[in-house]
């Protein structure tokens, strides 16, 4: 984009003062290209009022009519209730939240204007806190109206206003050069224009799913940015100098032997593939894919033992606590007998304790230290750090972040990198997301592990399932009963788990019942977990906390409630914590009727299969267009525009141009990184 959209800030916008600029700021919008680059998420048609009568539950409409009736409800939450008419039917606004000036201004009587979808409520069809304005005069919307990723603060009215007044900027009647040169690509300048403000003619059904020539040429130009971002880094990080790290054979027999088990082909030709990396000069960054269960731990301990027999420090890092003292635990089983003591550090280790442990590790005494990514962020100073591990599990994304932590050393090695992930991702998109990585696949599980039995039963069969659990504990099997989240948070959670334990207390008194979940205290957790591996508890009620890959071989019943809310991938990744041992397993998954075609269909697959890379890829499969836009913003990688289960079509094409415009138009590949993704070392903080 012009370099002066690119420098201008947003608080050159008349209106934008400091606390508004802090509050874009928030949304990554500092300059005028990233304002423009703040595309709808969605569209709400208000291009014409729709009679009460033809309203649709959860379609959002216009509707226009009279106040007959305003009255404050006392129910489990105050309310004020305003009964709309027009000539078709009557419904009702409901505001939980209202000031005594909006309730005089309703009570006056006037006619409404509201934009809002309809839900079912107390009295038929309902709407809760429409947007509403007094002078149902005003001229409709002519075309699509624009709504915006938000947050606290900001309304869509004042995103609409700003955008608006940046697209009249005479800076932007530069134009700019296409992506594709002589090809039929709309340029940039016209798609956000038609983006943001769509043409009266504009093909709804087409914008509304996504697939408008716009965005599909501006989802292209971010997959390549993406793609070029990648490479940039791949690129610098060949150009540094890592430790050349060689095993030491006996080491390897000693700690093969005491392991118990052969290691899988799988796992050997992994462990290969990484032996050759950390003997090379240049810094490795490799990630090891292996569904749940895999035995991964096993691969990253031969990797650690590589780097410190060389002389040479190691950081393991999880994403939780519960998983750092886990991996800990292992590791210390695996390395003491050869001499060696990983240390674990925490947020919640004694701070006396704590200095310790980094004096060693400052001092070049401990060889292996084991932490969340908190690691990274707490001045922990290591003497020759040799290797990072990251146990991701299945948290997209973040690797290429994590990609240079170990920036602006400037003549300093770098620490070879190991990552490893439980997501199983389909290999369509391991180009796009992992371009700058080395791929290895555990692509086997060890051998004598019986086939989990999935089901699929609806909520209402309660008696049923707690028949099955006290069969299944009566013959020693211990059964986590997952509870689903209730998005967005854990209080919510927390409660829901609360609940939960109460009535399985109560139905199965004979059962010793815990729970664990993310608001307990780090110590809290580490107690039930341990207790639960014991054997002591028989049932643990969670909410996810528990699937993140902790492991415990008995467990061999699980009981997933409202599974038709969790995605595949998690739902995939819970059942994997069930169905390590050589007993048969059981996975219930409970759902509340009725049930949609689609989820239906996705529940179906769980049931069938057990294959990481195919549930993965029939995730990808079955979620049409039209669900993609919720999924977007829970996780994965955060793109502007692009949905890579719609868009995934274009991967290739962006491989290619991504490929010519490094080797060919380096600026143009800089400017197009900058546009998407922020200055690289920006990218790298994120
Ligand atoms: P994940 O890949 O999900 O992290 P883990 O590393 O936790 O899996 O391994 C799961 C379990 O399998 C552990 O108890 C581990 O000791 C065991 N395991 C790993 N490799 C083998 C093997 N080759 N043979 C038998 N058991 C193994
Ligand atoms: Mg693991």
């Amino acid at each position: 984009m012009a370099d002066a959209l690119r420098q201008t800030d947003i608080r050159t916008l008349k209106g934008i003062g400091p606390a508004q600029s802090q509050k874009l700021n928030r949304l990554g919008i500092h300059t005028i290209q990233d304002l423009l680059l703040h595309l709808p998420h969605r569209y709400e048609d208000r291009t014409r009022i729709t009679p009460i009568a033809a309203l649709n539950v959860e379609q959002g409409a216009v509707i226009e009519g009279d106040v007959v009736q305003v009255a404050v409800q006392f129910g489990r939450r105050r309310s004020l209730v305003v009964t709309l008419r027009d000539t078709s039917g009557q419904l009702t606004l409901r505001f939980f939240h209202f000031s005594k000036a909006q309730q005089k201004g309703l009570e006056a009587k006037p006619r409404l204007r509201c934009y809002g979808a309809p839900r079912r409520g107390a009295s038929g069809l309902e709407l809760y806190h429409p947007e509403y304005s007094l002078s149902a005069t005003a001229p409709l919307s002519k075309t699509l109206t624009p709504v915006y990723p938000a947050t606290d603060g900001i309304t869509q009215n004042f995103i609409r206003r700003t955008i608006t007044q940046a697209l009249s900027l005479p800076i932007l009647t530069e134009g700019l050069p296409p992506l594709i040169p002589n090809s039929a690509y709309p340029d940039l300048m016209t798609c956000l224009k038609h983006l943001h403000a769509p043409p009266e003619d504009v093909d709804v059904m087409q914008l509304l799913a996504g697939l408008d020539p716009c965005q599909r040429t501006l989802a292209l130009e971010e997959l390549t940015a993406y793609q070029l971002g990648l490479v940039k880094i791949k690129a610098q990080l060949s150009m540094r100098s890592a430790p050349s790290l060689i095993p030491d054979q006996s080491q390897m027999d000693a700690f093969h032997r005491q392991l118990g088990f052969q290691l899988t082909a799988a796992q050997a030709r992994v462990i290969e593939e990484i032996f050759q990396d950390l003997g090379s000069k240049t810094p490795m960054l490799r990630l090891v894919q292996g569904d749940v269960g895999s035995g991964k731990t096993v691969v990253a301990a031969f990797s650690a033992l590589v780097a410190i027999t060389s002389g040479q420090q190691v950081a393991l890092m999880a994403p939780t606590e519960i998983l750092a003292a886990q991996h800990h635990q292992t590791f210390e089983q695996w390395l003491q007998p050869l001499g060696m003591v990983p240390r674990l550090i925490t947020g919640s280790l004694k701070a006396s304790v704590r200095k310790t442990h980094l004096d060693a590790l400052n001092r070049g005494e401990t060889e292996m230290v084991i932490g969340t990514h908190a690691l990274f962020q707490e001045g922990v100073e290591f003497s020759r750090l040799g290797l990072i591990i990251i146990d991701e599990q299945h948290r997209f994304g973040v690797h290429q972040r994590m990609a240079l932590r170990d920036k602006g050393r400037e003549n300093q090695s770098t620490p070879h990198q190991l990552i490893m992930t439980a997501t199983p991702i389909p290999r369509t998109l391991t180009m796009t997301l992992y371009a700058n990585m080395d791929c290895s696949i555990i692509d086997e599980l060890p051998p004598g592990r019986t086939p989990i039995e999935t089901r699929v039963l609806a909520n209402n069969k309660r008696q049923s399932v707690m028949e099955r659990l006290t069969d299944a504990c009566r013959q020693a099997a211990q059964a986590p009963w997952p509870c689903t989240p209730i998005p967005p948070s854990e209080t919510l959670n927390a409660q829901a788990a609360e609940t939960l334990l109460e009535e399985l207390r109560r139905e199965l008194p004979d059962l010793a019942v815990e729970l664990i979940h993310g608001k307990m205290s780090n110590a809290d957790k580490q107690q039930v977990m341990t207790d639960f591996k014991a054997g002591h508890t028989q049932i643990l009620v969670a909410t996810t906390v528990i699937e993140v890959g902790v492991d415990v071989p008995n467990a061999s019943f699980m009981v997933i409630e409202n599974a038709e809310r969790l995605g595949l991938t998690q739902l995939h990744q819970l059942r994997g914590r069930i169905g390590r041992g050589a007993k048969e397993s059981y996975c219930l998954l409970l759902y509340q009727p009725p049930l949609g075609q689609l989820s239906k269909q996705r529940l179906g697959v769980m049931r069938d299969s057990q294959d990481g890379f195919h549930i993965a890829e029939q995730d990808l499969a079955i979620r049409g267009p039209g669900d993609v836009l919720g999924e977007r913003q829970s996780g994965e990688v955060a793109f502007k525009i692009a949905d890579l289960a719609r868009d995934d079509d274009l991967l290739p094409q962006a491989h290619r141009i991504a490929q010519t415009l490094a080797s060919q138009q380096e600026e143009q590949a800089e400017a197009l990184i900058s546009r998407w993704i922020g200055t690289v070392e920006h990218y790298q903080q994120a």
